[in-house]
Order: C-alpha cells, then structure tokens, then sequence
C-alpha cells in the first residue's frame, strides 16, 4: 500500500500517518523528520541541507529526490510506505513516478478556523518542550508545565496571523500537486476537522473499502 498523505499545517497528519503505520505494518516517511535527523547526526547531507533549513527555504528538488529514491529502495518499504512532506514540486511528483507507482493520496482538509484554533492555542514548555493547548490540553496551573514546572509560551509560528501565512503557503505549493493527484483519479479527501480518535477511525475505514487489508 503506497500512500502520499497531503494537509496544511496542523492537521494532524503525523498523528494519522503514526496510526496508519501500526496497523499496516509500513513505514511512515517523513521528509522533513529524515532532514533533521541528518542535520543533528551531522551527515554530509545534513550539513547540505542544514542552509535551506534554517534560512526557511526549501530544499531543493535534486536533494530531495534522491533522498526519497533512496529511502524508497530500503527492506522496510517492500509492503509499501507513508509519504508525508513529498512530493511538494510537480517535478518531485513526476520523479516519484518513475520509481514507484502510488496507491492513493489522502489529501486532509479543514476549515481554516479549525486549524487556527487548534495551532492558536498551542503552547509549549521553554524547559522541556511539553505541548499543551488551553482548550484541549491545558496545564493544571495556568502558565505552568505540569511535567518540569517551566514557562509555557506560545511560540511565534502559532499565532493567527503567522497561522493564517502558512495557510496561504500551503495552498498555493499544494494545490498544484493535488490537482496532479486528483486529475490521474487516485486523490481521496478527507475531512480532518475532528478530534483525532474520529479522524483516524474514518481513515482506517476508507482504506478497508480501498481493498486494502490491514496486518492486524
Ligand atoms: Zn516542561
């Protein structure tokens, strides 16, 4: 089962892409996940791509696909895998096709309010990183990391108006690519606007009615 799992920030598609990986046993492929580990080990390529990274810029398309042809030819990938992050080029998307063949897209969607509540009341522990949200997570004392007693703050990239930027970023890298999908029949949308124990059920069972059979 090849999947591409397409949504904007805040979505929730790592949590969905964890829960997907279980049950079928395939590995979930986050571009961005294998760039940060390369840059903490300090690999020649993460020392390449450490620049784009923390300049904000996108690393760019040569790197990227040899990096997902290379993780696609590995033992794991063989039942098949989770791609989240990539392809985010029309010319990633066309390469990805001459490697491999994709099953489906899932392309997760929200109301924009959905995602600016959810990622609006994120906090964060400055001491060890704990995530809260002052709706659906709140620390017991306000202000205050349950785990380690640090400062919560709200981090800069999680107010609405930064919120709302990433939004647009998003549609308009993404919305070429989901046209790519949609236009070759293989793009399923899903509504993600729910707390995640809804979301993922949904998943499993459009995949079920896709044919394909979980491993337990
Ligand atoms: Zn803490």
């Amino acid at each position: 089962m090849r999947l591409i799992f397409i949504g904007p920030p805040g979505i929730g598609k790592g949590t969905y892409a964890t829960a997907v990986s279980e049950r079928y046993g395939i590995p979930h492929i986050s571009t961005g996940d294998i760039f940060r580990e390369e840059v903490k080990r300090g690999s020649e390529l993460g020392r390449k791509v450490k620049k784009y990274l923390e300049a904000g810029e996108l690393v760019p398309d040569e790197i990227v696909i040899e990096v997902v042809r290379e993780r696609l030819k590995k033992e794991d990938c063989r039942k098949g895998f989770i791609l989240d992050g990539y392809p985010r080029t029309l010319r990633q998307a066309e390469e990805l096709d001459k490697m491999t063949s994709i099953d489906l897209v899932l392309n997760f969607h929200a109301p924009d309010e959905v995602i600016i509540e959810r990622l609006g009341g994120r906090r964060i522990c400055v001491k060890c990183g704990a995530i809260y949200h002052v709706k659906f997570m709140p620390p017991k004392k306000p202000g205050i990391c349950d785990k380690c007693g640090g400062k919560i703050i709200q981090r800069k990239d999680d107010t609405p108006e930064v919120i709302k930027h990433r939004l647009e970023v998003y549609r308009r890298v993404f919305t070429p690519i989901i046209n790519y999908y949609k236009e070759k029949g293989i793009l399923l949308d899903v509504y993600a606007g729910e707390p995640a124990n809804i979301v993922i059920p949904r998943i499993l069972k459009l995949l079920e009615e896709h044919g394909f059979k979980p491993e337990k």
